[in-house]
C-alpha cells in the first residue's frame, strides 16, 4: 500500500474501527481518526489500534472545514477514507437533518479542505493521494426477485439515509470529474460483526435474544440483504486505497442473500445452542408494522472488485454469524452499558414519529 499516513474519518464507528484495527495489525501505516463522536462511536473498538505510537484521535465534525483543514495540514495525509455518517436507516425517518448536515454537508466540506490540502501537494505526493468514499448499496434502491446491482445500476435512493449518501456519493464523483480531486467510491452490502452499535438488526436480535425480549421482524420478514462480515468490507477498503482508479466506483457484496426472518432465525439456533433456555428462542420472534419504504432486496455483483482489487468475501455467513453471536456473549460489559444507559432497543423509524 502506498498511503502512509492515513486519516479515517468515523474510525470510532463500526465499519471504521474495524478498518483502525486492520491498518493497525497489518501495515506500517501512521493512522489519525477524526470522529465527532455521536451516540454510535465505539473508541473502545480501536483502543487495541490506539497502544501502537502510530494512531492519533482528532474529536471533530467533517462538516467543520477550519478544522478539517487544520487536520489535514498538521497529519499531511497520503489519504483520506471518508466513513464518518449517520447511518441508521430508522432514524434517518425519524430526523433526517443529522443525516443532510453530517453525509451531506459533511462530505461536501471534507471535499473542500481535501482539495485544498491535495493542490498544494508537490509531484509524486500529488499524484498519489486518494480519498475513498466509502457508501453504501442502499443509493440503487430496491431489487425484485432478480439481478445483482453493480457499478453501471443508476441510483434510486428510498429513504433519507439513501439519499444523503446518494448525494454525498455524487458531490464525490463531481469533485473528481470537476477539480481532478483523486477520490473513488465503494457501495457495500449489509454488514455485520463484532461492534456494531445494537439498534441494527443482527445484534439487536442478539441482544433482545439474550435478554428473553421480543425480537421485532419488519413486516413478514421476506426483505432480503446480501450480508457482508465488516472484517471482509475492512478489508475490501484497503485494496480500494492501494489499487483504486480515481472516478471509480466498487461494489462490495457477501455473496449471502438472506431474508431478514431466515437471519433471525439462524441467530436463534445459535443462541439455543450458546444460552440454552426452558423455550426456544424463535419463540421470541414478534412480526411489527414494516418500515415505511422498506427496499424489498439489495445484493451486490462485486465482479469488478474481484477484478481489478483482488477482492471477495471470504467468511461465510454461517460462520461469521456464528463468530458474531459468541463475540456479543463475550462482550457484555461494552454493550449493556449501551443498552443501559444509550438505546434500550424501542421501536425507531415509525412515520407516526415524524
Ligand atoms: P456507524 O454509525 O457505526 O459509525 C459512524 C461513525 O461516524 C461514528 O463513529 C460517528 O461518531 C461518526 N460521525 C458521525 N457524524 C460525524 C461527523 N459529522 N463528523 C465526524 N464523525 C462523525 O456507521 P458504520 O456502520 O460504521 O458505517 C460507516 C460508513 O459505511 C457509513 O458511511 C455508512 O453509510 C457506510 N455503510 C455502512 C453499512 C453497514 O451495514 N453498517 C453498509 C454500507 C455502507
Amino acid at each position: 500500500m502506498n498511503a502512509k499516513r492515513i486519516v479515517v474519518t468515523g474510525g470510532a464507528g463500526f465499519i471504521g474501527s474495524a478498518v483502525v484495527r486492520m491498518l493497525a495489525e497489518e501495515t506500517h501505516a501512521s493512522v489519525l481518526v477524526v470522529d465527532k463522536l455521536t451516540y454510535a462511536a465505539n473508541p473502545a473498538a480501536w483502543r487495541s489500534a490506539e497502544r501502537s505510537n502510530r494512531y492519533g484521535f482528532l474529536k471533530a465534525d467533517i462538516g467543520d472545514l477550519g478544522a478539517m483543514r487544520d487536520m489535514l495540514a498538521h497529519f499531511k495525509p497520503d489519504a483520506i477514507l471518508n466513513l464518518a455518517a449517520e447511518s441508521h436507516v430508522d432514524r434517518s425517518i425519524d430526523g433526517p437533518d443529522d443525516f443532510i448536515q453530517t453525509n451531506v454537508v459533511g462530505t461536501y466540506q471534507l471535499l473542500q479542505a481535501a482539495l485544498d490540502y491535495w493542490r498544494r501537494l508537490q509531484g509524486g505526493a500529488n499524484d498519489d493521494f486518494r480519498f475513498v468514499h466509502v457508501s453504501t448499496d442502499e443509493v440503487f434502491g430496491s431489487l425484485g426477485p432478480e439481478g445483482r446491482f453493480n457499478e453501471t445500476t443508476a441510483y434510486d435512493p428510498s429513504s433519507p439515509y439513501s439519499a444523503s449518501k446518494a448525494a454525498s456519493d455524487h458531490l464525490v464523483h463531481a469533485w473528481h470529474r470537476t477539480y481532478g480531486l483523486p477520490a473513488l467510491v465503494t457501495n457495500c452490502s449489509n454488514n455485520y460483526g463484532p461492534w456494531q452499535f445494537p439498534e441494527k438488526l443482527i445484534p439487536l436480535t442478539i441482544i433482545n435474544g439474550l435478554e428473553g425480549a421480543k425480537l421485532p421482524v419488519y413486516g413478514q420478514g421476506l426483505n432480503v440483504r446480501d450480508w457482508l462480515h465488516v472484517e471482509d468490507h475492512a478489508r475490501g477498503l484497503l485494496k480500494a486505497l492501494a489499487l483504486g482508479r480515481p472516478g471509480e466506483c466498487y461494489c462490495f457484496g457477501g455473496s449471502a442473500e438472506r431474508r431478514n426472518i431466515d437471519v433471525v432465525e439462524s441467530i436463534c439456533k445459535l443462541l439455543d445452542e450458546f444460552t440454552p433456555k426452558n423455550y426456544a428462542h424463535r419463540e421470541l420472534i414478534s412480526f411489527v408494522p414494516d418500515r415505511p419504504g422498506h427496499d424489498l432486496r439489495y445484493a451486490i455483483d462485486s465482479a469488478k472488485a474481484t477484478k481489478y482489487l483482488q477482492w471477495r468475501a471470504q467468511e461465510s455467513i454461517e460462520s461469521g454469524l456464528r463468530k458474531t453471536v459468541a463475540w456479543y456473549l463475550d462482550n457484555r460489559e461494552w454493550w449493556q452499558p449501551i443498552r443501559n444507559e444509550v438505546y434500550r432497543g424501542q421501536r425507531l423509524g415509525q412515520l407516526a414519529a415524524v
